[in-house]
C-alpha cells in the first residue's frame, strides 16, 4: 500500500489553518475531486476518499489533535464514520443546495473502508457459430460465493449480532511497543482474535460458520445478442462473488468463444464460402443454388465466369453488434474440372477446340504477349 499523505497537504492548508478554512478548503476541492465529475480518473474515487478522510479528522479539533501530535498512527478505523456521512452528515455544508450540486446523478462515492465489494468472475463460453449470427441464450452454472441466505450475511446466527472486537477495538491491526537496549520497536499486526476484521461473532450462523457468505453453483442464463464474435466481453452486473457484508457484489464476463462453420468463414461482420460449378456452367452462365445463413437462395453465374470469380450478396452477412445493418456474403466460384472423361465427352471437346482455334479466348493472347515482353522473343 502506498504511503499515506499527510491530511493538511490533502486539503493544500498549513497546519495553522482554522475550522473555516478547512471547512472552505474541502468544500473546493470536493467539488472538483468528486467522482460523479471524474468519470474518466479510474483513481477518481480514491481520490476523494483521501480527502473526505482529510476533512472528517482535521474538521473535528479532538481528533485534529491527536493527527497533530502523533500523525497517521494516533489515528484509528474509529474515528472515522463514513457510514453517517453516506446517510447525509455531509459535515461542512451549510446550504443543502451544494450538497446536490456535488452529489447530483450518483451515490455517495465516499465510503472508505468497510464492506469489500465481490470479486469479479469471469466464465469461457463456447456457442455454435448460428447462435453468434442469430442471437439467442445459454444456461450456463457456475460456482460463485453468495450470500448466506440465513444470516443474510452478517455471519452471526439469526437474533444475535456480530460486535466489536474487543481486543483491536475494531481496527483489526493491534500495535505492540517493546523496549529493548536499541531502542524503542513499534510493531502492527493483524488482530488474531478477529482475523483482521475488526468484528467478533459469539454465535455463529450455523449455515455459513459466520462466513456470511457459502458457495453455491448457480444456474445462470446468458442473453446472447446477434452479431457476437470472438472474444467478445458480455458482462453481468452483479453475477460474480458476493459482496462482504452487505457490499455490491463483483460482476461476471462472460468471454465468447465461436465454434467454426463447416462452410462459411467470418470476417469481421462478413462471410466468405466457396461454391464449387463445373466447367460448362462457367462458360455457358446458369443458375444455381447457393448457401447462405438463411439457407439456400437461387443465383445466376453469368456467362462466361473466370474460376474464382468472387461475387457477392448484399446483406447476407452478419449483423452487426451494437448497431444497425448487417455485413455481406461473398461466394467464390471454383471450378471443377472433370478427371475422366467419356469417349463421347472428348470427341465433343476435340471438335470443340478445332472450332476454337489455337488462341482460346482473349485473356490467353494478351497473356502470351506478356510472355514475349518478358522473354524478349
Ligand atoms: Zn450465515
Ligand atoms: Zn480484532
Amino acid at each position: 500500500m502506498a504511503e499515506k499523505r499527510d491530511y493538511y497537504e490533502i486539503l493544500g492548508l498549513s497546519r495553522e489553518a482554522d475550522e473555516s478554512e478547512i471547512k472552505k478548503a474541502y468544500r473546493k476541492k470536493a467539488r472538483k475531486l468528486h467522482p460523479d465529475v471524474n468519470k474518466d480518473d479510474p483513481n477518481a474515487e480514491e481520490k476523494f476518499k483521501e480527502l473526505s478522510e482529510a476533512y472528517e479528522i482535521l474538521s473535528d479539533p479532538n481528533k485534529r489533535a491527536r493527527y497533530d501530535q502523533y500523525g497517521h498512527s494516533g489515528i484509528n478505523d474509529n474515528d472515522f464514520n463514513f457510514d453517517d456521512f453516506a446517510r447525509g452528515g455531509f459535515g461542512g455544508f451549510e446550504d443543502m443546495s451544494d450538497i446536490f450540486d456535488m452529489f447530483f446523478g450518483g451515490g455517495m462515492g465516499g465510503r472508505r473502508r468497510g464492506p469489500q465489494r465481490g470479486s469479479d468472475l469471469q466464465y469461457r463460453l463456447t456457442i455454435d457459430f448460428e447462435k453468434a449470427v442469430f442471437g439467442g441464450s445459454e444456461e450456463i452454472s457456475i460456482p460463485r460465493t453468495e450470500t448466506c441466505d440465513t444470516c443474510h450475511g452478517s455471519g452471526a446466527k439469526p437474533g444475535s449480532k456480530a460486535k466489536t472486537c474487543p481486543q483491536c477495538n475494531g481496527n483489526g491491526q493491534v500495535r505492540t511497543s517493546q523496549q529493548t537496549p536499541f531502542g524503542h520497536f513499534t510493531q502492527t499486526r493483524v488482530c488474531d482474535k478477529c482475523g483482521g476484521t475488526g468484528k467478533v461473532i459469539d454465535n455463529p450462523c450455523s449455515n455459513c460458520h459466520g462466513q456470511g457468505k457459502v458457495r453455491k453453483r448457480r444456474k445462470i442464463t446468458v442473453n446472447i445478442p446477434a452479431g457476437v464474435s470472438n472474444g467478445n466481453k458480455l458482462r453481468m452486473s452483479g453475477e460474480g462473488e458476493a459482496g462482504d457484508h452487505g457490499a455490491r457484489n463483483g460482476d461476471l464476463y462472460i468471454v465468447i468463444q465461436v465454434k467454426e462453420h463447416k462452410i462459411f468463414k467470418r470476417k469481421q461482420d462478413n462471410i466468405y464460402c466457396e461454391v464449387p460449378i463445373n466447367f460448362v456452367q462457367a462458360i455457358l452462365g446458369d443458375e444455381i443454388e447457393v448457401p447462405t445463413l438463411e439457407g439456400k437462395v437461387k443465383f445466376t453465374i453469368p456467362e462466361g465466369t473466370q474460376p474464382g470469380t468472387t461475387f457477392r450478396l448484399k446483406n447476407k452477412g452478419i449483423a452487426h453488434l451494437n448497431s444497425y445493418g448487417r455485413g455481406d456474403e461473398y461466394i467464390k466460384v471454383k471450378v471443377v474440372i472433370p478427371k475422366t472423361l467419356s469417349e463421347k465427352q472428348k470427341k465433343i471437346l476435340m471438335e470443340f477446340a478445332e472450332e476454337s482455334g489455337e488462341e482460346i479466348n482473349p485473356e490467353h493472347k494478351s497473356w502470351l504477349e506478356k510472355v514475349r515482353d518478358v522473354l524478349g522473343v
